[in-house]
């Protein structure tokens, strides 16, 4: 019996290859590798253009129902599939995961390595710092962030010229314009590069981005949740000279330049969309970039090694990229594009690509979709979604459970109803949802202890009446890859199946109706409310020409809906837009659906009360 033993003591149980041997065994050279410590290296990318001929593998995206605090495990499903397709089925397969989030971690929800025996190892490695990526982002963000307020402050003190003499200072007794600012003369329609030929007027603008303070839509970013710092009140020392504005915090996974790094496909490409953040408006009504603050380049130094997926393993030694990390409510919720450019090119033709999509396909998958595989070019050939006994009664009626409280007897014992009840209202609308896309779709049951046979039968019945191309019961938990060799063979099968892969919307849709769209096709709504901030967003980003861009909604995870207690499928509702951002570097219009917050905050007894170190051992415990 393994029910016992925790996911922490399961993965130290096992030693991981070195990772120089992991990677010769998938055919990198050694120079395409960048080792950190023994387990875990990250991937140069100039191995895309070595296996630029090699053709792509099948492409897996793993996805699920909506989540409740009961639990699905689509990191586990994704771990075991692999598993069971490389050790079991001997086919060439490599996972792609998000790297965690310390929010989570150290939160509610533990960590995202999976669970059980199918998990990717060293965890506390993968749960914790990993190769400093998210510090990198924190570091880049917040860069952006006191360029933003030292600039105001120093246009609010200084005179024009003595604004141009400290930006453009002399050289060898010769003032030249940096690269950064000959772009920026250009975007203002300044031919000149000879910085004594600049009239009087020209200065003025070229030294002046005139930030309006109420306008910067920049937020500091930490990867904590740590919900006082939801708003703040910045400049209060004497020595910022009245410069005081209200701002606040997001979490670091929600940031932008996390996005950036999620959706780049090459370092150029990162850097240009680096460039092109838009950090507010200026009084004038322009758009301020993070190129017009001259700190691009910076970022793109803090972020040059961020981009190069991180290669670790699975307990049975698969391959796993982890890159990237952003949240599927409040961001778009989806690991590398180049993590899976680069493993689809590693497992050739007849190999396996699985990649996850944070929390419920609604969410996570519809962006994976619409963004992701907009940016990316590359279509999945199969969707896994992820579904669990106990989670669809929750759906189909059950009482509603806090995190860490007692399960009532409706999730221990058998209940056929509450099981049909959910598999008749969220599984098959998540079903719904992913066909819309044109994609076949299997039906993963992770299968918990408490599952009796009647219940694991009902839910993978009801799965394929609703149209699921497959429907499986996966004891990956329990057993690893040879628990999930049914849902291999099932994911194999349905490879072979047509996918008519089309979008959900084109993206010149109008932005109004783009949300509408979602709101009804997706989440099930009668239509959607935009606030009367969220009108004039939409008006300005129109006419800033940011109208085609697609569409990344933050809301909650917890419903189809905006109402996090509406379990099933709810219908009949209005989706209240508050207000709307825009990721203009990211690539897309980042609409706030009810009071979806981007710093989550912590509960009474945060997962942090059980973790802990032993100095004499260095051995963490209480990770899970
Ligand atoms: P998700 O990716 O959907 O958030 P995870 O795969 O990270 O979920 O799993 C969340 C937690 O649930 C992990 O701690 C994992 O060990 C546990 N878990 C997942 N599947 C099972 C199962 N079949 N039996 C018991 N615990 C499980």
């Amino acid at each position: 019996c393994v029910f016992w033993v925790s996911d922490i003591e399961i993965s130290r149980a096992q030693t991981p290859k070195p990772v120089d041997q992991l990677a010769e065994e998938i055919g990198l050279l050694p120079e395409e590798l960048e080792a950190y410590g023994r387990n875990k290296a990250k991937v140069q990318l100039s191995l895309l253009d070595r296996l630029h001929s090699q053709p792509d593998g099948n492409y897996v995206l793993v996805a699920g129902i909506t989540p409740t605090p009961l639990g699905e495990g689509k990191s586990t499903v994704t771990i075991g599939l692999v598993q069971a397709l490389s050790a079991h089925l001997k086919l060439n397969s490599f996972a792609c995961l998000r790297q965690p989030s310390q929010g989570p971690t150290f939160g509610v929800k533990g960590g995202a390595a999976g669970g059980g025996y199918a998990q990717v190892i060293p965890m506390e490695e993968f749960n914790l710092h990993l190769t400093g990526d998210i510090h990198a982002i924190t570091a880049a963000n917040n860069l952006v962030a006191a360029a933003i307020d030292a600039r105001m402050l120093h246009e609010a003190t200084q005179s024009d010229k003595a604004l141009f003499n400290r930006l453009v200072p002399t050289v060898n007794g010769v003032r030249t314009f940096s690269p950064i600012q000959i772009s920026r003369l250009r975007r203002l329609g300044i031919s000149k590069t000879e910085p004594t030929s600049l009239t009087p007027q020209e200065v003025s603008a070229f030294v002046r981005l005139d930030l309006d303070p109420s306008k910067i839509t920049w937020q500091r970013v930490l990867d904590t949740n740590d919900r006082f710092l939801r708003k703040i009140t910045v400049g209060q020392a004497s020595t910022e000279k009245g410069q005081i504005r209200e701002t606040g915090f997001d979490i670091a996974v929600a940031s932008e330049i996390m996005a950036i790094l999620a959706l780049s496909d090459s370092l150029k490409d990162m850097k240009d969309r680096l460039a092109h953040m838009v950090v507010g408006t200026s009084r004038s009504g322009g758009p301020v970039t993070a190129e017009d603050l001259g700190v691009s380049g910076a970022v793109a130094v803090l972020m040059k090694d961020a981009i190069k997926p991180t290669l670790m393993q699975t307990l049975e030694g698969t391959p796993v990229f982890v890159h990237a990390g952003p949240f599927a409510n409040i961001a778009h919720g989806n690991s590398s594009v180049l993590a899976d450019k680069l493993a689809l090119k590693l497992v050739g033709r007849d190999g396996f690509v699985v990649t996850e999509a944070g929390f419920g396909a609604d969410i996570g998958m519809e962006k994976f979709f619409n963004i992701k595989c907009r940016a990316s070019g590359l279509r999945p050939n199969v969707v896994v979604l992820v579904a669990t006994v106990r989670a669809l009664k929750m759906h189909g009626g059950g009482p509603n459970v806090s995190a860490g409280a007692p399960l009532p007897r409706e999730y221990i014992n058998e209940n056929l109803s509450l099981v049909a009840g959910g598999c008749h209202s969220n599984l098959k609308k998540q079903i719904q949802i992913a066909h819309l896309f044109g994609v076949p779709v299997v039906v993963a049951l992770n299968v918990f202890k408490t599952d009796t046979r009647a219940e694991i039968d009902l839910v993978c019945q009801i799965a394929k009446t609703c149209g699921a191309s497959d429907a499986v019961p996966c004891h990956h938990w329990s057993q690893g890859g040879r628990g999930c060799l049914e849902l291999a063979q099932a994911v194999k099968e349905a490879t072979r199946r047509p996918s008519n892969f089309q979008f959900l919307y084109p993206t010149e849709m109008p932005i109004v109706e783009k949300i509408r769209t979602i709101a009804q096709k997706v989440y099930g709504a009668n239509d959607m409310e935009l606030s009367p901030e969220a009108k004039s967003k939409i008006d300005y980003y129109n006419q800033q020409g940011y109208g085609s861009l697609p569409i990344c909604m933050a809301k909650t995870h917890l419903s189809l809906s905006h109402m996090a207690d509406k379990k099933g499928a709810p219908t009949g509702f209005i989706l209240p837009i508050r207000d709307i951002r825009a990721s203009v570097g990211a690539g897309f219009i980042y609409p706030l659906v009810g009071t979806m917050s981007t710093m989550p905050g912590l509960p009474t007894r945060p997962c942090f009360y059980d973790i802990d170190l032993d100095p004499d051992t260095e051995e963490i415990t209480g990770l899970f």
